[in-house]
């Protein structure tokens, strides 16, 4: 199958392609277009697999179709995997102008509030550093996001950011789309999922 097959305008098929990626790899073509329909996600998906993809270029295709800032938001268990899934979404997105803000400890607050109050539309971080941003009220609006992804999901919870997602669970809006990607299913992740999918379509590769 082709990038264009899967529902998407051909600006980000064409984007897709122009990163070297001759087909959807396989979590691509099973979950992308359910995304597309709208619906919540969970998938079982190892790192190498292609899952970035899979969950930013259906978020992608959303803000296209209506642009806004604090678009979605993506919980990355570290500074190193952020900064990947942000490359990611520019890059697929450059033609797009896509803006994204890396939110992770070991950076200035004040350097990151600052590129928050710039309304990216896509925020990327680890959870400690995006709870610490969510008291500041003139910087990160977690409630207008329409799109939560929990990334490495195993990873989050091993590392014990249980209570730092839950506080972002509380602020994040209900009406809005969840992705939960892990690379195993454990039943901390079980725990998550029900707490955070709606109806979710199951995704294994
Ligand atoms: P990930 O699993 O998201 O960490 O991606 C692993 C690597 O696969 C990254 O370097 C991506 O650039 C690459 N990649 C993502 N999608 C595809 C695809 N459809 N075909 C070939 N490579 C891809």
């Amino acid at each position: 199958g082709k990038f264009i097959e899967l529902g998407i305008c051909s600006q980000l098929a064409d984007a897709a392609e122009s990163m070297g990626w001759k087909a959807p790899s396989a979590i691509q073509a099973e979950s992308i277009p359910h995304a597309l329909e709208g619906r919540d996600i969970i998938a079982l998906a190892q790192t190498g697999s292609g899952k970035t993809a899979a969950f930013a270029i259906p978020i992608l295709q959303a803000l296209l179709e209506k642009p806004q800032p604090l678009f979605a938001c993506v919980l990355s268990p570290t500074r190193e995997l952020a900064i990947q899934i942000a490359e990611q979404f520019e890059a697929l997105g450059s033609g797009i102008g896509v803006k994204c803000a890396v939110v992770v400890g070991g950076i200035d607050m004040m350097a990151q509030s600052i590129a928050l109050a710039k309304r990216p539309h896509i925020v990327v971080g680890t959870p400690g550093r995006l709870v610490d941003h969510l008291s500041n009220t003139k910087g990160f609006n977690i409630r207008t996001v329409k799109y939560l992804v929990l990334d490495e999901a195993d990873r989050l919870l091993n590392m014990d950011f249980e209570k730092e997602i839950d506080e972002i669970l509380k602020v994040a809006p209900r009406d809005r789309r969840t992705y939960l990607f892990s690379a195993t299913m454990t039943s901390k992740v079980a725990k998550l999922q029900r707490a955070c999918l709606k109806n979710p379509v199951k995704v294994e590769v």
